[in-house]
């Protein structure tokens, strides 16, 4: 499994990520899968509205009907979050909010300097997936 994101995107990502800290940044994935990648060729940032942003996150239910219809065309690949004082690893509520085997799980962690991981859910085990950001040019 792996998720793969052209470089110019992960650089709004980042940027949306980095915007939002100390709060917890989070997003749709919008794009296509093929076989076991999901390629992402947009991304939704969305509004935090967890009242404890700084640790957790959720979607605004009017801005999940707007990307619904925006985006039709598209298929939603996964979420995106940040995690500002963490390291990439999936909270428990994190693993609860996985609901679908198909959704790329991507966290951005800004502690210490950035990394990232993403994850699946596959049989109710959450698994790690290789994330590849390559250059369009
Ligand atoms: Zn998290």
């Amino acid at each position: 499994m792996q998720l793969l994101i052209p470089s110019p995107l992960w650089e709004q990502i980042l940027a949306h990520a980095k915007s939002q800290a100390p709060k917890e940044c989070c997003g749709y994935m919008l794009g296509r899968s093929e076989g076991e990648s999901n390629i992402l060729t947009h991304f939704y940032a969305m509004s935090n509205i967890h009242p404890q942003p700084k640790e957790h996150f959720s979607f605004s239910p009017a801005e999940q009907l707007k990307v619904l219809r925006e985006f039709s065309h598209l298929q939603i690949i996964g979420i995106y979050h940040s995690h500002p004082h963490s390291k990439p690893i999936p909270s428990q509520e994190d693993r609860a909010f996985m609901f679908f085997e198909t959704y790329s799980n991507l966290i951005i962690s800004l502690q210490g300097g950035i990394s990232f991981a993403s994850y699946r859910k596959i049989n109710q085990e959450v698994q790690s997936e290789s994330v590849k950001i390559y250059n369009t040019l």
